[in-house]
């Protein structure tokens, strides 16, 4: 839809990427703004893969979805309208809803992923040194580390106790908390540093988030001990978790910015926020499924997962087996689990591959291929396919595909645009399409574009962000 006849003397000549404002059906900006307000207060919320996992669950639970395993142990078979879910690891989540059609027909699947670029703590993190005492990190997913230093920053996560007891961890969003950070060095003295590049002036190893400074308390007479404002840190979290220094083997800490996601511009056209990459897709996706109210002719599955950041390995990533277990599962609760009718089915899916895209930045347009890339505002991007250099391991979606895509979306009004991440051989990307083709399903990725991608505050544009969930409910709801 934005890619849209232009006429010039009567006749249509040209095509041209246009903002989406104008287009806009009677009354559908009050659902894009509603819509938008309740994805910011998701996003500063769920700040984590396992925070989305329960966020999710619980909306599909107060829907009525069903525990997808609970209903095979139980032996109960699924009709047409029946809507299951199934969760996996504490942080991936399958939501699905039985079609009138038999499985083997295929399904229409919108897959996204939950974990976002971040810093975690290290296996053992807390140390102390000279008078400062921090917490030791490994960058998780592509960041650009300049970018991480000199920002207030919130930790999240789970602490599993040598009892088993699971300890839930969230300092730094809360008014009353306080937040934490990683130190930079003053302009004064950066002389040296100014001659390295951006990528190499603040090194992996240097990303240390400041804990305390405040040595604990000596007692008269006792003994002087080393590193004591490590001793008060430790002391502090005892009382507060009841933890021990070895607990945090068993741990996983995410260190992530602080602060809410908010409303961005004078215009209020913007939504700045911590991980879009890629909430703002699962978002959608999850609420598309939960809207989709009538009983479909294909069965529907959202698919929101972990690990993709990295690569999708992990049993919680894409490259696991859990799309196929979970979907034998679903077979087995529609009737009777059958290997070949699962491979039928799987091969004869059709799939959003929902995951975000670059927009074209003005102040970046030497990397940009200025025909090709995404616009603020102008639409849900499709991107026929990623890769780096000569198309290098992408998945591109057949131009058959596309074009059935392109029909779901203009039948709906739903405005898309046209996407590449940037200009030939400067870089690339990919995402979890390749490892759900080899099911021999179609699949496209389809989401929304994106300034400063991979930043600890991302900028969407509001329009973008709603036809997400537009377009991936007339997907979802599409008898193919
Ligand atoms: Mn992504
Ligand atoms: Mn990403």
């Amino acid at each position: 839809m934005a890619d849209k006849k232009v006429k010039s003397d009567g006749a249509e000549l040209f095509w041209r990427r246009e903002q989406g404002w104008d287009k806009l059906a009677r009354g559908e900006e009050k659902k894009l703004e509603r819509y938008c307000a309740e994805y910011i207060g998701f996003l500063s919320k769920a700040k984590t893969e396992r925070l989305v996992h329960d966020y999710m669950l619980d909306l599909a639970q107060k829907a009525g979805f069903q525990n997808l395993e609970q209903v095979n142990a139980e032996g109960k078979k699924l009709k047409p309208g029946d809507q299951v879910y199934r969760s996996y690891g504490g942080k991936t989540i399958m939501l699905m809803r039985v079609g009138k059609k038999s499985l083997s027909t295929g399904l229409n699947l919108v897959g996204a992923h939950s974990d976002c670029p971040r810093l975690d703590a290290k296996p053992s993190p807390i140390y102390q040194d000279d008078d400062l005492v921090l917490l030791d990190t490994h960058y998780y997913g592509g960041i650009r580390k300049y970018q991480w230093v000199a920002i207030p920053l919130a930790i999240y996560g789970v602490i599993i106790k040598k009892n088993g007891e699971k300890v839930q961890v969230a300092i730094g969003d809360d008014a009353q908390d306080p937040v934490f950070v990683i130190t930079d060095l003053l302009p004064h003295l950066e002389m040296e540093g100014d001659k390295k590049t951006l990528a190499t002036g603040i090194p992996g190893e240097a990303l240390n988030v400041l804990l305390g400074s405040r040595p604990a308390d000596s007692k008269k007479g006792e003994k002087e001990v080393k590193d004591r404002g490590k001793l008060r840190i430790l002391n502090l979290l005892k009382e507060r978790y009841d933890i021990e220094e070895e607990d945090f083997f068993s741990s996983e800490l995410e260190i992530v910015p602080a602060g809410p996601a908010r409303e961005l511009g004078l215009d209020r056209s913007m939504i700045l926020g911590y991980g879009h990459d890629d909430r703002i897709c699962a978002y959608a996706a999850a609420k598309a499924i939960l809207d989709c109210k009538v009983v479909p002719e294909r069965s529907q599955v959202t698919l929101i997962c972990d690990k993709e950041e990295i690569g999708s390995y992990g049993a919680t990533g894409m490259d696991s087996s859990f799309l196929e277990n979970t979907v034998a599962e679903l077979f087995e609760a529609c009737g009777a689990y059958c290997g070949l009718n699962l491979r039928r089915s799987l091969e004869r899916s059709k799939m959003i591959s929902a995951d975000v895209s670059s927009l074209h930045d003005p102040d970046f347009a030497g990397v940009s291929s200025p025909n090709n890339m995404a616009r603020i505002n102008c639409g849900l991007a499709l991107t026929k396919y990623t890769g780096s250099r000569g198309k290098s391991g992408a998945s591109e979606a057949s131009a058959e595909f596309v074009a059935e895509v392109r029909k779901v979306f203009n039948d709906n009004k739903v405005h898309w645009q046209s996407s590449e991440l940037g200009k030939v051989d400067v870089g690339g990307g990919g995402t979890i399409a390749h490892l759900m083709a080899r099911y021999g399903m179609d699949v496209i990725d389809c989401g929304v574009g994106l300034l400063s991608m991979h930043a600890p505050w991302e900028v969407a544009g509001k329009l973008d962000t709603y036809m997400a969930y537009k377009g991936y409910k007339a997907f979802l709801e599409y008898d193919f």
